[in-house]
């Protein structure tokens, strides 16, 4: 029964996060009442203040590193490749604004309700809206989805919010290219703006509190990151505790004190700690929605909250925090709101850290292999082993896989070097499609690919191990057909 007031729609979305977006398109799409709140973000933090915008920037970088090489390749560039702050703030806004258009379009396409404003619930499976809507709507959804997303953490230090430092949105802003830029936090975010910003032109300092960047990557792999890093000018301290932020007098430079007596000065901060989940101000209690302690939803494996026919995905639903690993959770949304079982247990999740050259994980690391008390073989090639980085003199990284010693199955890879983001793709079909690292060692992968470096990666496997003389005639099948 409807009360008078409230609207009532089949679908409710809060937050138009890419699981949300993409759930309300879909169900629209299929003849249900879809209505998607969005407080700001037309197509979500990725398209708006995250991996696009930032991704378009590392193309930047990449494009003015290419054109410093460029006469390594034999091509004469006359004068000397640099940036200009205002063609990247117009290349980063075309891309983004390009995006946004496209999503307004999308959405308006798809048929759902799209309202520009900022939800809260009042009641189970009900949310007041306020601000850009003008006067408030609350609207009722049969299915509510939360995904709110995440927004960048500002850690408890002393004097941190007066000191006007940037997160990771407000860098993006670019109303300059700082000649000394400090960085706090060595994960994924805050290593991929410090090889951006490095090959601009600033003098970067990455502060990382622990004993290696990327702090869930090997530590030979992290090494070697960190290694790419300070070729390219950024100061790596390990082991910087910050304590204290400041910032001098009159807008001067920031200074951070750390926890050994020491202070680090820049002209800028980037504080890139890790991210919160949009969760509190939301009204959750009122829907029956439990959070965790650090204010994540709590879902179970389908993606169902504690509250009846509430989902939640994403980020704020405590999904691996990527685009992808999003726009999985609308997969499993979709099949579950219309009568499947769909489970998060033990999905693939790869990643990639925008650094230069990138560095593409997935699965088990060696150490979380050990840890689980695997017997592995690890694979290891420098990426100079592979023809293809010899054509392009993109020899710097390593890649490294991890196999199996019982199943020879790939149970992870790390693939620090040009290209990585494309080739972890192959290795996680190789993974999903359960083949062994001899059927992808032996495949004929196109020459000269980075792909093939797949082959030669898992030939280093072999090396070593005596070459038996082949007494049985060879059976008619493809090179690389599995085994029977
Ligand atoms: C600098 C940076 C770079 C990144 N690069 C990559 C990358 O290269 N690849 C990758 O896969 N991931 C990357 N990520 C992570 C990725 O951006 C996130 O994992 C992803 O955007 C999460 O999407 P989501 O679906 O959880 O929700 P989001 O996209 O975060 O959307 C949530 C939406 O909810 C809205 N909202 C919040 N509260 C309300 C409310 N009360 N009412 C209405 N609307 C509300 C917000 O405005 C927002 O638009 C990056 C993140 C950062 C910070």
């Amino acid at each position: 029964m409807s009360e008078p007031g409230v609207e009532e729609v089949d679908l409710l979305v809060v937050g138009g996060g890419k699981a949300g977006k993409s759930l309300a398109m879909d169900r629209a799409g299929a003849g249900w009442r879809v209505a998607m709140v969005e407080r700001d973000k037309i197509g979500g933090t990725c398209i708006n203040v995250a991996c696009i915008p930032t991704k378009a920037l590392v193309g930047s970088a990449r494009t003015l590193l290419s054109a410093r090489g460029a006469a390594m390749m034999g091509v004469e560039v006359d004068g000397e490749a640099s940036v200009s702050l205002e063609g990247l703030r117009r290349h980063e806004a075309s891309v983004v604004g390009g995006m946004v258009a496209a999503h307004e379009q999308m959405f308006a396409r798809s048929g759902m309700d799209f309202i520009l404003g900022t939800a809260r619930f009042v009641a189970e499976r009900t949310v007041a809206i306020t601000g850009r809507v003008g006067a408030s709507r609350v609207v009722r959804g049969e299915h509510v989805l939360v995904n709110t997303g995440t927004t960048p953490a500002v850690p408890a230090l002393a004097g941190i919010d007066e000191a006007d430092v940037w997160d990771s949105e407000a860098i993006l802003r670019l109303d300059r290219l700082p000649e000394t830029l400090l960085i706090l936090g060595g994960g994924y975010v805050g290593c991929e703006f410090a090889s951006m910003f490095a090959v601009f032109g600033s003098r970067v300092t990455l502060l990382q509190s622990g004993g290696q960047v990327l702090s869930r990557e090997d530590p030979d792999v992290a090494a070697q990151v960190a290694e790419i890093l300070t070729a390219q000018g950024v100061d790596v301290r390990l082991g910087a505790r910050a304590r204290a932020v400041r910032r001098d007098a009159g807008g001067g430079e920031v200074v951070v004190s750390l926890e050994d007596g020491s202070q680090v000065r820049g002209e800028e901060l980037l504080v890139a700690t890790g991210r919160a989940p949009v969760t509190s101000g939301l009204g959750l209690d009122l829907a029956g929605v439990a959070v965790t302690e650090r204010g994540f939803v709590v879902v179970d494996d389908h993606l169902r909250t504690k509250a009846e026919r509430v989902w939640a995905a994403g980020d704020v639903a405590g999904s691996p925090q990527f685009t992808h690993a999003s726009w999985n959770d609308f997969r499993i949304l979709k099949a579950n709101l219309t009568g499947g079982e769909a489970v998060t247990t033990g999905r693939l999740v790869p990643y990639t850290v925008f650094v230069t050259p990138e560095l593409a994980r997935i699965g088990l690391s060696e150490t979380e292999a050990e840890a689980q008390g695997r017997r592995v073989k690890v694979a290891r090639i420098p990426v100079a082993a592979i023809p293809r980085a010899k054509t392009l003199h993109e020899t710097v990284g390593a890649w490294k896989a991890v196999v199996d010693a019982e199943t020879d199955l790939i149970l992870g890879a790390a693939l620090l070097g040009h290209g990585a983001g494309e080739v972890i793709s192959a290795v996680q079909l190789a993974m999903l499609g359960g083949l062994t690292y001899q059927q992808v060692r032996d495949a004929p992968l196109t020459h000269p690919t980075m792909g093939e470096g797949l082959n030669i990666l898992f030939d280093a496997l072999d090396a070593g191990e005596p070459q038996r003389p082949n007494t049985e005639p060879a059976p008619v099948r493809a090179r690389g057909r599995p085994p029977q």
